[in-house]
Protein backbone atom coordinates (compact mmCIF):
# COMPACT_ATOMS: atom_id res chain seq x y z
CA UNK A 1 0.00 0.00 0.00
CA UNK A 2 1.23 3.43 -0.95
CA UNK A 3 1.28 5.79 2.10
CA UNK A 4 -1.43 8.62 1.60
CA UNK A 5 0.16 12.31 2.12
CA UNK A 6 -2.59 14.61 3.20
CA UNK A 7 -2.69 18.42 3.38
CA UNK A 8 -5.05 19.07 5.60
CA UNK A 9 -6.27 21.68 8.47
CA UNK A 10 -8.13 23.44 5.77
CA UNK A 11 -9.97 23.57 7.90
CA UNK A 12 -9.75 20.03 10.13
CA UNK A 13 -13.50 19.41 10.25
CA UNK A 14 -13.10 18.26 6.91
CA UNK A 15 -10.00 16.43 7.43
CA UNK A 16 -11.33 14.50 9.96
CA UNK A 17 -13.30 13.30 7.35
CA UNK A 18 -11.30 12.53 4.75
CA UNK A 19 -9.55 10.02 7.76
CA UNK A 20 -12.35 8.61 8.90
CA UNK A 21 -13.43 7.93 5.20
CA UNK A 22 -9.85 6.87 4.04
CA UNK A 23 -9.56 4.36 6.94
CA UNK A 24 -13.18 2.95 6.17
CA UNK A 25 -12.70 2.45 2.74
CA UNK A 26 -9.33 0.41 3.77
CA UNK A 27 -11.41 -1.75 5.59
CA UNK A 28 -14.16 -2.39 3.12
CA UNK A 29 -11.58 -3.12 0.19
CA UNK A 30 -8.85 -5.15 2.27
CA UNK A 31 -11.08 -6.73 5.68
CA UNK A 32 -10.81 -7.24 8.93
CA UNK A 33 -8.50 -4.65 11.01
CA UNK A 34 -6.63 -3.26 7.71
CA UNK A 35 -6.55 0.67 7.66
CA UNK A 36 -4.77 3.05 5.45
CA UNK A 37 -1.49 4.56 5.76
CA UNK A 38 -1.13 7.90 6.13
CA UNK A 39 1.10 10.68 6.85
CA UNK A 40 -0.59 14.42 7.64
CA UNK A 41 0.46 18.49 7.50
CA UNK A 42 -2.35 20.12 9.51
CA UNK A 43 -1.86 23.35 9.17
CA UNK A 44 -3.43 26.40 11.48
CA UNK A 45 -6.23 27.51 9.50
CA UNK A 46 -6.15 31.07 10.64
CA UNK A 47 -3.03 31.18 9.16
CA UNK A 48 -3.96 30.51 5.80
CA UNK A 49 -7.14 32.08 6.10
CA UNK A 50 -5.46 35.48 6.50
CA UNK A 51 -3.25 34.67 3.50
CA UNK A 52 -6.48 34.08 1.25
CA UNK A 53 -8.56 37.02 2.66
CA UNK A 54 -5.50 39.46 1.75
CA UNK A 55 -5.18 37.80 -1.48
CA UNK A 56 -1.53 37.03 -0.66
CA UNK A 57 -1.54 33.52 -2.61
CA UNK A 58 1.94 33.74 -3.33
CA UNK A 59 2.56 33.24 0.32
CA UNK A 60 0.14 30.97 0.71
CA UNK A 61 1.63 28.65 -2.15
CA UNK A 62 4.96 28.79 -0.57
CA UNK A 63 3.41 27.60 2.78
CA UNK A 64 1.46 25.02 0.77
CA UNK A 65 5.11 23.70 -1.18
CA UNK A 66 6.83 23.47 2.47
CA UNK A 67 4.09 20.80 3.49
CA UNK A 68 4.10 19.01 0.57
CA UNK A 69 7.75 18.61 0.41
CA UNK A 70 7.86 17.90 4.83
CA UNK A 71 4.83 14.79 3.81
CA UNK A 72 7.26 13.85 0.92
CA UNK A 73 9.96 13.21 2.82
CA UNK A 74 8.10 11.35 5.74
CA UNK A 75 7.49 9.03 3.12
CA UNK A 76 4.43 10.56 1.41
CA UNK A 77 3.33 8.51 -1.91
CA UNK A 78 1.08 11.07 -3.26
CA UNK A 79 -0.16 14.39 -2.20
CA UNK A 80 -4.00 14.88 -1.73
CA UNK A 81 -4.51 18.71 -0.71
CA UNK A 82 -7.65 18.80 1.29
CA UNK A 83 -9.73 21.49 0.21
CA UNK A 84 -11.00 22.51 -3.38
CA UNK A 85 -9.91 26.58 -2.31
CA UNK A 86 -5.94 25.28 -2.32
CA UNK A 87 -5.70 23.81 -5.44
CA UNK A 88 -5.44 27.02 -6.48
CA UNK A 89 -1.43 26.17 -6.35
CA UNK A 90 -1.92 22.83 -7.59
CA UNK A 91 0.40 22.87 -10.61
CA UNK A 92 2.73 24.61 -8.78
CA UNK A 93 2.89 22.19 -5.37
CA UNK A 94 2.59 19.33 -8.04
CA UNK A 95 6.67 20.73 -8.99
CA UNK A 96 7.69 20.99 -6.25
CA UNK A 97 7.36 17.19 -5.32
CA UNK A 98 8.49 14.19 -7.25
CA UNK A 99 5.07 12.33 -6.10
CA UNK A 100 1.48 12.29 -8.07
CA UNK A 101 -0.59 14.89 -6.65
CA UNK A 102 -4.05 13.33 -6.85
CA UNK A 103 -6.24 16.97 -8.23
CA UNK A 104 -9.88 16.67 -6.76
CA UNK A 105 -10.97 18.87 -9.92
CA UNK A 106 -10.11 15.94 -12.00
CA UNK A 107 -11.19 13.28 -10.18
CA UNK A 108 -14.91 15.61 -9.59
CA UNK A 109 -14.34 15.62 -13.51
CA UNK A 110 -14.72 11.99 -13.61
CA UNK A 111 -17.69 11.14 -11.90
CA UNK A 112 -19.19 13.97 -13.73
CA UNK A 113 -18.65 12.56 -17.21
CA UNK A 114 -19.97 9.33 -15.49
CA UNK A 115 -23.01 10.37 -14.41
CA UNK A 116 -23.57 11.86 -18.03
CA UNK A 117 -24.17 15.53 -15.64
CA UNK A 118 -23.23 18.46 -18.49
CA UNK A 119 -24.15 21.54 -16.40
CA UNK A 120 -23.33 21.35 -12.63
CA UNK A 121 -23.68 24.17 -9.85
CA UNK A 122 -20.76 24.76 -8.27
CA UNK A 123 -21.59 25.24 -4.58
CA UNK A 124 -18.00 26.49 -3.07
CA UNK A 125 -15.58 29.41 -1.73
CA UNK A 126 -15.74 32.82 -3.48
CA UNK A 127 -12.60 31.99 -4.71
CA UNK A 128 -13.39 28.71 -6.42
CA UNK A 129 -16.50 30.08 -7.76
CA UNK A 130 -15.18 33.21 -9.00
CA UNK A 131 -11.28 32.33 -10.24
CA UNK A 132 -10.48 30.70 -13.12
CA UNK A 133 -8.36 27.93 -11.78
CA UNK A 134 -11.33 25.15 -10.56
CA UNK A 135 -13.90 26.00 -13.31
CA UNK A 136 -11.23 26.41 -16.14
CA UNK A 137 -10.18 22.72 -15.44
CA UNK A 138 -13.59 21.44 -15.09
CA UNK A 139 -14.85 23.36 -18.49
CA UNK A 140 -11.40 22.28 -20.68
CA UNK A 141 -13.37 18.86 -19.73
CA UNK A 142 -16.33 19.86 -21.78
CA UNK A 143 -17.99 20.74 -18.54
CA UNK A 144 -20.50 23.41 -18.54
CA UNK A 145 -19.82 24.46 -14.97
CA UNK A 146 -22.60 27.72 -13.79
CA UNK A 147 -21.81 29.20 -10.21
CA UNK A 148 -25.03 31.16 -8.05
CA UNK A 149 -25.72 34.73 -8.46
CA UNK A 150 -23.42 37.11 -6.58
CA UNK A 151 -25.59 37.64 -3.49
CA UNK A 152 -26.31 33.33 -3.63
CA UNK A 153 -22.27 32.76 -3.50
CA UNK A 154 -22.13 35.79 -1.08
CA UNK A 155 -24.00 33.35 1.69
CA UNK A 156 -22.46 29.87 0.20
CA UNK A 157 -18.97 31.52 1.03
CA UNK A 158 -20.20 33.16 4.34
CA UNK A 159 -21.46 29.67 5.50
CA UNK A 160 -18.43 28.21 4.71
CA UNK A 161 -15.96 30.55 6.73
CA UNK A 162 -17.97 31.52 9.77
CA UNK A 163 -20.02 28.21 10.28
CA UNK A 164 -18.98 25.03 8.41
CA UNK A 165 -14.82 25.75 8.75
CA UNK A 166 -15.92 26.29 12.68
CA UNK A 167 -17.92 23.42 13.37
CA UNK A 168 -20.97 24.98 13.20
CA UNK A 169 -23.88 23.16 11.07
CA UNK A 170 -26.86 25.06 11.09
CA UNK A 171 -30.69 24.05 9.38
CA UNK A 172 -30.72 27.49 8.79
CA UNK A 173 -27.80 27.67 6.32
CA UNK A 174 -28.97 24.09 5.02
CA UNK A 175 -32.50 25.20 3.60
CA UNK A 176 -30.68 28.62 2.22
CA UNK A 177 -28.13 26.63 0.52
CA UNK A 178 -31.21 24.19 -1.04
CA UNK A 179 -32.60 27.61 -2.05
CA UNK A 180 -29.78 28.60 -4.16
CA UNK A 181 -29.48 25.09 -5.74
CA UNK A 182 -33.09 25.16 -6.47
CA UNK A 183 -32.91 28.27 -8.33
CA UNK A 184 -29.92 26.33 -10.06
CA UNK A 185 -32.19 24.01 -11.15
CA UNK A 186 -34.63 26.47 -12.42
CA UNK A 187 -31.65 27.83 -14.22
CA UNK A 188 -30.63 24.77 -15.92
CA UNK A 189 -28.27 23.20 -13.80
CA UNK A 190 -28.12 19.21 -13.75
CA UNK A 191 -25.97 18.38 -11.17
CA UNK A 192 -24.57 20.18 -7.91
CA UNK A 193 -20.94 19.99 -6.97
CA UNK A 194 -20.16 20.25 -3.23
CA UNK A 195 -17.02 22.46 -3.95
CA UNK A 196 -15.65 22.93 -1.14
CA UNK A 197 -14.64 20.03 1.11
CA UNK A 198 -17.03 20.81 4.13
CA UNK A 199 -20.45 21.32 2.49
CA UNK A 200 -20.90 17.59 3.08
CA UNK A 201 -21.20 18.35 6.78
CA UNK A 202 -24.47 20.64 6.16
CA UNK A 203 -25.71 18.72 2.92
CA UNK A 204 -26.22 15.20 1.35
CA UNK A 205 -26.85 14.37 -2.11
CA UNK A 206 -29.95 12.46 -0.95
CA UNK A 207 -30.96 16.15 0.16
CA UNK A 208 -31.12 17.11 -3.19
CA UNK A 209 -33.34 16.35 -6.29
CA UNK A 210 -30.78 16.55 -9.04
CA UNK A 211 -26.88 14.07 -8.80
CA UNK A 212 -24.28 15.54 -6.37
CA UNK A 213 -20.61 15.59 -6.30
CA UNK A 214 -19.16 15.70 -2.83
CA UNK A 215 -15.52 16.30 -3.55
CA UNK A 216 -14.53 15.14 -0.33
CA UNK A 217 -15.49 11.87 -1.05
CA UNK A 218 -14.09 11.04 -4.28
CA UNK A 219 -11.34 13.01 -3.51
CA UNK A 220 -10.62 10.16 -1.12
CA UNK A 221 -11.66 6.90 -2.86
CA UNK A 222 -9.39 8.10 -5.82
CA UNK A 223 -6.31 8.98 -3.31
CA UNK A 224 -7.14 5.19 -1.95
CA UNK A 225 -7.36 3.85 -4.95
CA UNK A 226 -4.13 5.06 -6.40
CA UNK A 227 -2.76 3.86 -2.67
CA UNK A 228 -3.75 0.39 -3.56
CA UNK A 229 -2.44 0.72 -7.18
N1 LIG B 1 -12.29 23.42 2.58
C1 LIG B 1 -12.76 24.43 1.71
C2 LIG B 1 -12.57 24.08 0.25
O1 LIG B 1 -12.68 22.93 -0.09
C3 LIG B 1 -12.60 25.85 2.09
C4 LIG B 1 -11.47 26.19 2.98
C5 LIG B 1 -10.29 26.66 2.18
O2 LIG B 1 -10.28 27.81 1.80
O3 LIG B 1 -9.37 25.90 1.96
O4 LIG B 1 -12.37 24.93 -0.58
Amino acid sequence: MKTIGLIGGMSWESTVTYYQLLNRMARDRLGGIHSAQIVMWSFDFARIEALQAAGDWEAATGSMIDAAQAIERAGAGMIVICTNTMHKMADAVQAAVSVPLVHIADVTADAIDAAHVRRPLLLATRYTMEQDFYIGRLRARGIDVRVPAKSDRTVVHDVIYNELCQGIVSPASKAAYLEIISRGIADGADGAIFGCTEIGLLLRPSDLAIPAFDTTELHAAAALDLALG
